[in-house]
């Protein structure tokens, strides 16, 4: 199965996705992981990623969908996509069976970021960077929503991590 997870930053598509990945042993694409890998290791591509991710700003197209596009030929069993496509230009080439879209007020999402803040994992945890990735969410990602309605799963991101992974599950099926 190739699946697609959608939602603002700070609903916790990358835990469940992992815990999706673990249930129905498919590989996850998490653009975000690949390109913090890429920073770490200081590659070409790293360096320019980050220059975009520091602003909260998205990663060219081109440049993320060439690193993306390698990964999914190497799954053709199926693979759970985490933070990719995020708008209309990155959907071509996509080969997708579902679509689970985790929502969230934009209250409880601030509320979480902001938790996640304090313990500063990531380079692009800044209130201003997170107000701006929102911003970019609603006018680049949410047009997906439409895009992928036929595949397209609702999940509640507003209760338990336990609570939510039992809905996409049920709603899998
Ligand atoms: P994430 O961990 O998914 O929130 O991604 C962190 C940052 O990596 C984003 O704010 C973007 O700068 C960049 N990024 C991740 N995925 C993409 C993508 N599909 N297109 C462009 N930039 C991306």
């Amino acid at each position: 199965m190739r699946i697609i997870i959608l939602g603002p930053p700070g609903t916790g598509k990358g835990t469940q996705a992992k815990k999706l990945s673990r249930y129905l042993n498919l590989k996850i694409i998490s653009s975000g992981d690949i390109i913090r890998e890429e920073v770490k290791n200081n590659t070409e591509f790293g360096v320019m990623a980050k220059f975009y991710m520091d602003k909260g700003e998205f990663v060219p197209d081109e440049d993320i969908t060439e690193v993306i596009i390698n990964y999914i030929k190497k799954y053709d069993k199926g693979y759970i996509l985490d933070g990719y496509p995020r708008n209309i230009n990155q959907v071509n080439g996509i080969e997708v069976d579902k679509v689970i879209h985790i929502k969230s007020s934009k209250e409880n999402i601030l509320t979480r970021l902001k938790g996640r803040l304090r313990l500063r994992k990531r380079s692009d945890d800044k209130i201003e960077i997170i107000e701006k990735r929102f911003g970019i969410y609603e006018k680049e990602t949410k047009p997906l929503l439409e895009y992928y309605k036929d595949k397209l799963i609702e999940i509640n991101g507003d209760q338990s991590i336990e609570g939510v992974f039992s809905e996409i599950i049920r709603k899998l099926k």
